[in-house]
C-alpha cells in the first residue's frame, strides 16, 4: 500500500506551507485503499485566506470586462485540454465511472461558456429623460468575497456552476471542497492560475463544519453558495443569514418518475435504470421513486428488473456501467436500508448485496430493486443517495401526482407519458423545481437555472443562468442631471418627474 498523497489548501496561486493540527483520510472507493491525507482549515486559517482574498477582490472587481472575459476563454480551453485528467482523479476519489467524471465536467464548463458572455449578461438598463434632462440607469457590482461550500456527489461540476459566473461578476472565491473526494477542484484553481487569474481571486480551503461555520460567520465574506443534504443546507442558510449574507442553499432530493398507462414502457424503463443506478444512484437528480400506475406496474417492473440485471458494476476504470459507493461508511448506511425495506415488508426483486463481496475490497452494493414500496417506508421517506430503486404502485394520475406534493422534497421529478394534456398538466400541477417530460434527468442548462423547491433549497435564487448573475451582483440605481443655465434655484420638495 502507498503512503498518502498529502491534499492542501490554495491560498491564492500557492500551496498552504502550514502544518495541519487536524487532517482526514481520502479513500480510492474501488480499492479501499487510503490514497490522501487532507488538510483540514482551522477557523484561524480560513481568516488568513479571508483576508487575502479580501484585498484581491478590491482589484478584480475593477478589472475591465475585456479583460475578465479573455481569462474565462483561456480557462474554458485548459478545461477541455484537461478534462481527461480531471475526470481520472475524480474517478479515483468519487468513484464514478470515467465516462461520467467527463460528463460532469463538460455540464460544468457549459456554465463557464454562459459566463464568456459576461459582458452582455452585466448590462443595466438606461432610460433617457426619466425628468426633463435627467437620466437613470443601473449597474451590477461585485459583492466581495464569496464562499462556495460543495458536496462529494459532482466534484467538478458544482464548483462549476458557481465559480465562473462569481469571478466573471469581480467576485474573489473561497472554495470548500467536500473532504470525501478533494483534489478535482485543485486542479480546476491551477487552471484558473494558468489562465491568468490574479492571485488570490481564487482559493481553495479544505475542511469540515470547522471551516464552513468560518465562513458563515466571517463578516468579509458577503454571500455562500452551498450545495449537500438537507440538514447541513439549513444549518449553512440560516446560519449565514443570521450574520447577514446573502445564501444559497441546495439540499437534497427524493425524485420520483411517474409512468402512466399510454408510455412508451420501453422508453421509461430505459430511463429509470438509467437515471436511477447512474454515478450509483449518488446523483441529487437521480429518480429514486418510480411511481407505477397499476394497470402498467406488472409490465413496467418487468422490463426495470430485465435491464438492471444487465448492468456491470465495478472499478469506474474499468468496463463498467456503476462505480462503488464513496466512502465504506455510506456503504454501510445504504445497505442499512436495504435491510430496512425488507424488514418494512417490500418487495426485494433484485438484492445488490448478492455478489458485491465478489467484486473486491472496494465499497460496492449492486443496483437494487424494490417493488411495492408505501410511502410510509424509510426507503420511500428518507434520501437514500445509493443504487436503490423503489416502485410505488399507484391507481392514476392523481394519486400520482399527490405522493409527489405530499414529499417534502423538491428538486427533481418526470413524467412519462404519450398524452401531450396529461403532461402539460403534470408541468402546472407538480411542485418541483426541475421537470421532465419524456426525459429522465431534467437538469436545466446553464443558461437557464438550477435549484429545486421545498427542503430542496434554501434561499430564493437557483444556480447559474441569469439568476447566478444577479446572486454574485447588486444593483445600483443612478439617477443623474448634468446641469446646464436653465437649472438652479431651491426646492425642498419631494422630487416630482416633469
Ligand atoms: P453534506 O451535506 O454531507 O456535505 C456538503 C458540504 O457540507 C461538504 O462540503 C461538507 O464538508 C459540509 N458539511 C458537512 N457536514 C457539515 C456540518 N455539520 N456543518 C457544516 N458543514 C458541513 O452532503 P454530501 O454528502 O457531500 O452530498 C450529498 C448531498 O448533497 C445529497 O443530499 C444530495 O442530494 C445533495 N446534493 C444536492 C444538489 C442540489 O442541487 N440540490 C446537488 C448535489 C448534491
Amino acid at each position: 500500500m502507498s503512503t498518502p498523497t498529502r491534499i492542501t489548501h490554495l491560498v491564492g496561486h500557492a500551496s498552504w506551507q502550514g502544518r495541519a493540527e487536524r487532517t482526514s483520510e481520502v479513500f480510492n472507493p474501488a480499492t479501499g485503499e487510503v490514497t490522501g491525507a487532507l488538510d483540514l482549515a482551522s477557523a484561524q486559517l480560513v481568516d488568513e485566506v479571508v483576508a487575502h482574498a479580501t484585498s484581491a477582490a478590491q482589484e478584480w472587481g475593477s478589472v475591465s470586462l475585456a479583460k475578465r472575459v479573455r481569462i474565462l476563454f483561456a480557462f474554458r480551453q485548459l478545461l477541455e485540454e484537461r478534462k481527461g485528467e480531471i475526470a481520472k482523479v475524480i474517478t479515483a476519489e468519487h468513484g464514478k465511472t470515467y465516462e461520467d467524471a467527463v460528463a460532469e465536467i463538460s455540464r460544468g464548463q457549459e456554465v463557464v461558456e454562459f459566463a464568456c458572455g459576461i459582458p452582455h449578461l452585466l448590462k443595466g438598463g438606461f432610460s433617457e429623460n426619466v425628468s426633463t434632462a435627467i437620466d437613470a440607469y443601473s449597474i451590477l457590482q461585485p459583492l466581495g468575497v464569496v464562499g462556495i461550500i460543495s458536496p462529494f456527489n459532482f466534484p467538478a461540476m458544482v464548483p462549476l456552476w458557481f465559480v465562473p459566473l462569481a469571478v466573471a461578476t469581480g467576485n474573489a472565491v473561497i472554495i470548500k471542497p467536500s473532504e470525501k473526494d478533494p483534489s478535482a477542484v485543485n486542479l480546476i484553481a491551477d487552471l484558473w492560475r494558468e489562465a491568468g487569474l490574479p492571485d488570490g481571486v481564487m482559493n481553495v480551503v479544505h475542511g469540515d463544519k470547522e471551516a464552513v461555520d468560518a465562513l458563515l460567520d466571517h463578516p468579509e465574506v458577503k454571500a455562500i453558495s452551498f450545495v449537500g443534504s438537507t440538514p447541513i443546507a439549513r444549518h449553512v442558510y440560516e446560519r449565514g443569514v443570521a450574520s447577514g449574507k446573502r445564501v444559497q442553499a441546495l439540499g437534497g432530493a427524493k425524485n420520483h418518475m411517474l409512468v402512466l398507462p399510454d408510455a412508451d414502457l420501453d422508453l421509461a424503463a430505459d430511463a429509470a435504470v438509467s437515471a436511477g443506478y447512474g454515478a450509483a444512484g449518488e446523483r441529487c437528480m437521480a429518480i429514486s421513486v418510480v411511481l407505477a400506475t397499476d394497470s402498467i406496474a406488472d409490465e413496467l417492473v418487468a422490463k426495470i428488473a430485465e435491464r438492471t440485471r444487465t448492468l456491470r458494476t465495478g472499478d469506474g476504470m474499468g468496463e463498467s456501467d456503476m462505480g462503488p459507493l464513496v466512502t465504506g461508511a455510506h456503504l454501510d448506511k445504504v445497505t442499512g436500508y436495504v435491510a430496512a425495506g425488507v424488514a418494512a415488508g417490500a418487495e426485494l426483486v433484485i438484492d445488490g448485496r448478492e455478489g458485491a463481496a465478489d467484486l473486491g475490497p472496494g465499497f460496492f452494493l449492486q443496483p437494487t430493486l424494490f417493488d411495492r414500496v408505501t410511502p410510509d417506508m424509510s426507503i420511500y421517506t428518507d434520501e437514500i443517495f445509493g443504487p436503490v430503486l423503489c416502485i410505488v404502485r399507484v391507481p392514476s394520475y392523481d394519486e400520482g401526482l399527490q405522493i409527489i406534493n405530499d414529499n417534502p422534497y423538491g428538486n427533481g421529478t418526470t413524467i412519462f407519458t404519450n398524452d401531450g394534456g396529461a403532461a402539460r398538466r403534470f408541468q402546472h400541477e407538480v411542485e418541483v423545481g426541475m421537470v421532465g417530460i419524456n426525459v429522465p434527468i431534467p437538469t436545466p442548462m446553464s443558461y437557464y437555472s438550477f435549484g429545486g423547491w421545498k427542503n430542496s433549497l434554501f434561499g430564493d435564487t437557483h444556480a447559474h443562468g441569469i439568476e447566478g448573475v444577479h446572486f454574485f451582483t447588486r444593483t445600483k440605481a443612478v439617477t443623474q442631471r448634468w446641469l446646464d443655465p436653465s437649472h438652479g434655484g431651491l426646492n425642498l420638495g419631494f422630487p416630482q418627474n416633469d
